[in-house]
């Protein structure tokens, strides 16, 4: 039976969620005496209860390890800068952190040469490549919430990942907004492309082509005072792009007479707020590297699985702070884990390359930090719920990168 209590008061606001990208800052953690698992109070966000679940308000028993044997911090960062000084090719993935962590991470990129992608990172390129190719319209949650009539869901219902969304965008509360999925005719490529020919008025409604959900749904949509087409790119099958540019088109089209606006879900577990970062530090986006021939940015060869799969790569160092996934893959060359306690591996695991795993603590739990929200514009503050003795990826990451600048140094003299 769900322990949701609609009329429960947050224990202690304002908590930013940090487990999705809509970042939820209405609700409240109820902390329990040490050992009982973290609860959510005021929702009853599935995706939020169970990564809360995970957390029980007691300072962990994980400790760092090489190879499998627990060692302190010192030992670890120590073995980590040995792999990353040797590797001719590190590669940087999950990178599941915060502002803070994504600074000095971006450091350790440029020291060391490493290609960046994050665990999503097919999905972000999609709307990455859709952004730079045409641009876009887009908007934020609270400009949803408060003046879209008509929110028409592209992909898939939002909220079997990120539960709250509709809450987010008014529905329930004002009567003058209303949400529904896009029917659909034939794969999604055709759907939106037929779409935006109806809405642009290349094919009539009424044409015996046009289905009826389709030929109703253009006419709302030419009526709404507010559109906003909401998709996940998480969702889109491969050249995702080609079906983001063609909503695109769609909003464009629409705003010749009235208002609309795309809204991207996605861009969790961190990645769009390392993009950001990144994007400030060096002017491009992730799957960049700062190598030997200066900066360089590869959509497609920088991908983590294609590089894993043609050993393109020697060393990954894989970052996944707010919980055990997404987890490193099985990599087959040495590999520095920088993550939640539940990734350390179990004691004694066998692996032909050194393997260094380091706990950190997680934004909005253990450590105060920043995001993105998925709308792009908002970065909000995480805040600690308590003191859970793990240091924070950035003050890792920033003694790893001293210590792979001194073992250089040291090298070279
Ligand atoms: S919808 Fe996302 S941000 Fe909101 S409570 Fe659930 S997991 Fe957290």
């Amino acid at each position: 039976m769900s322990e949701f209590d609609p009329a429960a008061q947050p224990a202690d606001p304002p908590w930013t969620c940090p487990f999705c990208p809509l970042l939820c800052d209405t609700f409240g953690v109820d902390l329990g005496p040490p050992g009982t698992p973290l609860k959510l109070v005021g929702s009853d966000c599935p995706r939020a209860r169970t990564a809360l679940a995970a957390f029980d308000g007691s300072p962990p028993t994980a400790q760092p390890q090489v190879d499998g044997r627990d060692c302190d911090l010192d030992t670890a960062l120590a073995a980590a800068a040995s792999l990353l000084a040797a590797s001719r090719q590190p590669l940087f993935g999950g990178l599941g952190t915060d502002v803070a962590g994504a600074r000095a991470l971006y450091a350790l990129a440029c020291e060391t040469g490493a290609i960046c992608d994050p665990a999503q990172g097919q999905a972000m390129m999609h709307g990455l490549r859709a952004l730079q190719d045409r641009g876009g319209f887009t908007t934020t949650l609270a400009e949803v919430r408060t003046r879209a009539e008509l929110i028409v869901c592209m992909t898939a219902d939002p909220t079997a990942r990120y539960p709250e969304f509709f809450r987010r965008c008014g529905i329930g509360e004002r009567d003058d907004v209303h949400a529904e999925m896009l029917p659909m005719h034939g794969d999604l490529f055709d759907t939106v492309a037929l779409l935006a020919a109806i809405v642009a008025g290349r094919i009539p409604p009424g044409d015996d082509r046009v289905p009826a959900g389709l030929a109703a749904l253009s006419m709302r949509l030419r009526a709404s005072r507010y559109s906003v087409l909401v998709y996940e790119p998480g969702r889109l099958p491969a050249q995702g792009a080609l079906i983001i540019e063609a909503i695109q088109r769609i909003v464009a089209t629409l705003n010749r007479s009235t208002r609309a606006a795309s809204l991207s879900l996605g861009g969790g577990d961190g990645a769009a707020t390392v993009n950001q970062v990144f994007a400030w530090l060096s002017g491009l986006p992730l799957r960049s590297r700062a190598g030997p021939l200066g900066l360089e940015h590869e959509p497609l060869c920088f991908d983590a699985g294609r590089l894993l799969a043609d050993g393109a790569v020697d060393t990954l160092l894989w970052v996944s702070s707010y919980g055990s996934e997404p987890a490193p893959p099985q990599a087959g060359m040495p590999r520095i884990v920088l993550g939640h306690p539940g990734l350390r591996p179990r004691n004694g695991a066998a692996s032909a390359h050194q393997q260094v795993f380091i706990p950190v603590a997680t934004p909005g739990i253990g450590t105060d930090g920043h995001l993105f929200r998925t709308d792009g514009s908002v970065l909000l503050p995480l805040r600690a719920l308590y003191e859970d003795g793990l240091p924070n990826v950035g003050d890792v990451l920033r003694r790893l990168t001293q210590s792979v600048k001194s073992l250089k140094q040291g090298r070279v003299q």
